[in-house]
């Protein structure tokens, strides 16, 4: 404890400026590295108003200690990302004792393994308690218990009534209460070393003096108020205690008169409990956002909002940190990504009439950690205070102390004019970042924006290509969008004539390939998209017949041994050429010829059957084939007769017909002639018979003739008929 306070007699301030010129401050044994896990906690200081002055403190609790000071300096916190991302976190820190168990300067800073960065949503129940202490040598008590408790109230302008306006009735504050005055063992002073707070000390004495008639367990905050000014400030933010069993980070305030005197600072100071930073302008203060409670509500005093009881009253906190808490359902933050461009009402984030956005988000080049917000402020509850009805814009950078500063295009330093206020008719454009804001309009309780983001408007999608082609080519096309910044994706949808639409996703330029089966004109259109609008490009192709269409013809009939022509003609005339002709018959063997429009070829059979003959015709483009059959047939050589030489009348004889060669092509039509008087017809194979009688004796004539449908062939038999002589029976034998 002497260690803590002799510390504290050596202003923090001189330490930190030591430590960033790269000093050594050590107090007691020499120092060894140590690595403690814990919660991350902050504490923001205040000054009074008009002030300007601003602290900010960083604990480490752990359950081996109270907590115990982070002493780093500023860059090295930005360069973990910011305090902001620790906030309540747990994490694990290495550093070395400046002061065994109560000051660590800080070598590394991480968030404990699984944690997750973002801000944890405040919801529900939020009980806080006032604990009014009087330091031991001060007397007054500024208050009396029932201002304390009705600063609670439920009605305006009560904190209760205050933090459900804010949350969309998301928390409360019911059941929250004060009790007091409790007397401190010490005087002021002892609270005070070297003139700045002992938050240890001030808030062990002030709950152990009220431990014995205060059940802390069904609170999640403590306003610590005590009855003389403190240090430079009021006091807001997370800290480790254990009271009644319970040991946590409490939500936790310590706060001088002028702080409980104006519940704008008992507002601001239970935002800092909830985990809120400041927010603020562009010029390096931190308390000259007017629109936002985290920053300038003592402003507020001026256009209105000052209660006779409470005093300075608090305004609504900006979009942010209302989205950060977890108070705007995500389908009302609307996120404008890069290329697009989006028209959207925003609703009043002060008791909002519908369900509109309650706010926008602008991301920069994409990124989740820098981006505008965008959000509409307008006269209604604690807003009715405000400097104006405007759209506000916000830029919020994750990683820096103040995480949103407020748009404030004039840069003189006043937040509250027209400089930061958004009317319908004027656009916000940042031009850096590609980013526009234009209010269109506002309606009852709103307003109607217009946002850009790095959104180009295309004028004008132009295809180029040929405006000849030949059939079957695959033919390229592209797209060309202009201006050739205009916003990508660009999604391009191809029709043309004939063939099924074409979709495809791109930047400015885009290519296609089409074919057509069929000549004639083709429409080709083209239909570019982006977030924004569309337009249309438009172009025209000639399909011309390249292909070579080839007709073969040749004899309908051959017979073997015969030389047979096959002529190969190619339409239309004008096909491109020299063309390949390549023919293929039953066989033969295949053969090229390159040539013109016209190509024969001569082919002979020694086998007799069905020949099929091909022809395929190839130029540049494309082949087409044709195909006939011929028939090629075997002459009969010769036929041959035979049968009996001699025979009796009426006695039947059979006489046989054969072919030469067996191979000759069949049906054969035989016409057998009697005695060059009587013809009978047969149709048969390579061979056939006759029977045959005659009634009258003589030399009889024989004769065949045997055809095909590839030749005819002839013989003749002769044969001698008697007249049976019936000898005796005698004889017979
Ligand atoms: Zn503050």
């Amino acid at each position: 404890m002497i260690l803590r306070r002799l510390f504290f007699v050596f202003n923090i301030i001189a330490v930190l400026m030591l430590l960033v010129q790269g000093g050594y401050f050590q107090i007691g044994q020499a120092a060894s590295p140590v690595i403690l896990e814990g919660t991350f906690n902050i504490l923001w200081g205040d000054g009074t108003a008009g002030s300007g002055q601003t602290r900010t403190s960083y604990f480490l609790s752990t359950t081996q200690h109270d907590a115990i000071q982070l002493v780093f300096s500023e860059d090295s916190l930005t360069s973990m990302s910011g305090p902001m991302s620790l906030n309540q976190k747990a994490v694990i820190v290495q550093g070395t004792w400046l002061v065994a168990g109560t000051f660590l300067q800080v070598q590394s800073i991480a968030l404990d393994h699984g944690v997750s960065a973002s801000p944890q949503a405040v919801i529900g129940s939020q009980s806080w308690v006032s604990i009014m202490c009087k330091f031991a040598d001060v007397a007054g008590e500024p208050r009396n218990l029932a201002y304390f408790q009705g600063m609670y109230s439920a009605n305006y302008p009560g904190l209760d009534h205050f933090w459900r306006e804010n949350s969309y009735a998301i928390v409360n504050l019911e059941g929250s209460g004060a009790f007091g005055w409790y007397s401190l063992p010490h005087v002021r002073a002892y609270y005070l070393p070297g003139g700045n707070l002992d938050w240890w000390t001030a808030a062990a004495d002030c709950t152990a003096a009220a431990n014995s008639s205060v059940d802390f367990t069904p609170y999640v905050g403590i306003n610590l108020m005590f009855n003389a000014d403190l240090d430079c400030c009021a006091w807001g933010g997370t800290w480790y205690a254990c009271l009644d069993g319970i040991c946590k980070n409490w939500r936790t305030t310590w706060e001088p008169p002028w702080g409980y005197e104006n519940t704008g600072v008992i507002a601001h100071e239970t935002g800092h409990g909830f985990g809120l930073p400041h927010s603020s302008g562009d010029y390096g203060a931190v308390y000259d956002n007017q629109w936002d409670v985290m920053s300038d509500f003592w402003s507020n005093i001026y256009r209105g909002g000052y209660d006779l009881t409470y005093g300075t009253l608090g305004q609504h906190i900006i979009s942010y940190h209302k989205d950060i808490l977890g108070w705007i359902d995500p389908a009302q933050m609307f996120i404008a990504e890069v290329g697009t461009i989006s028209n959207i009402t925003l609703e009043r984030i002060a008791s909002p009439q519908t369900t509109n956005y309650l706010g926008a988000r602008v991301l920069i080049d994409g990124s989740p950690a820098h981006f505008f917000t965008v959000e509409a402020r307008r006269f209604a509850g604690y807003d009715s205070w405000l400097p104006g009805e405007a759209v506000i814009i916000h830029e919020v950078v994750l990683g820096r102390a103040e995480p949103a500063h407020v748009v404030d295009v004039d840069g003189n330093g006043n937040t509250g004019d027209e400089g930061a206020m958004w009317r319908p008719g004027e656009t916000f454009i940042s031009s850096a970042n590609g980013i526009e804001v234009k209010v269109d309009s506002a309606t009852p309780t709103g307003f109607v924006v217009t946002i850009r983001n790095h959104y180009t408007q295309m004028t004008a999608v132009e295809i180029t290509g040929a405006e000849q082609g030949n059939i079957v080519d695959s033919i390229p096309f592209t797209a060309t969008v202009s201006p050739s910044n205009a916003t990508v994706p660009i999604t391009y949808t191809w029709e043309a004539t004939d063939l099924p639409p074409v979709i495809q996703i791109g930047d400015m330029v885009d290519h296609v390939e089409f074919t057509w089966d069929e000549i004639g004109t083709k429409a080709i259109t083209v239909t570019a998209s982006n977030a924004g609008g569309m337009v249309v490009g438009n172009h025209l192709i000639e399909i011309e017949n390249t292909l070579p269409i080839v007709t073969l013809s040749g004899p309908s009939r051959s017979n073997v041994g015969d030389v047979n022509v096959f002529t190969a003609t190619v339409f239309p005339v004008d096909v491109p050429q020299p063309i390949t002709y390549t023919w293929q018959a039953s066989g033969q063997l295949p053969v090229t010829h390159t040539s013109g429009l016209i190509d024969t070829i001569n082919y002979v059979w020694e086998d007799p059957g069905t020949q099929v003959i091909t022809v395929t015709a190839k130029n540049v483009h494309a082949s087409t084939a044709d195909t006939i059959s011929l028939p090629v047939r075997m002459p009969p050589d010769n036929v041959q007769v035979s049968g009996p030489e001699i025979g009796n009348v009426q006695d039947s004889y059979t006489f046989t017909a054969t072919i030469n060669p067996i191979t000759t092509t069949v049906p054969i039509t035989y016409v057998w002639t009697i005695d060059e008087q009587l013809n009978i017809t047969h149709t048969a194979g390579v061979s056939d018979t006759l029977t045959y009688n005659w009634d009258y004796p003589g030399l009889h004539q024989v004769s065949v003739s045997a055809s095909n449908l590839a030749g005819s062939v002839d013989d003749t038999w002769s044969i001698t008929v008697y007249i049976k002589v019936l000898l005796p029976i005698s004889l017979r034998n």
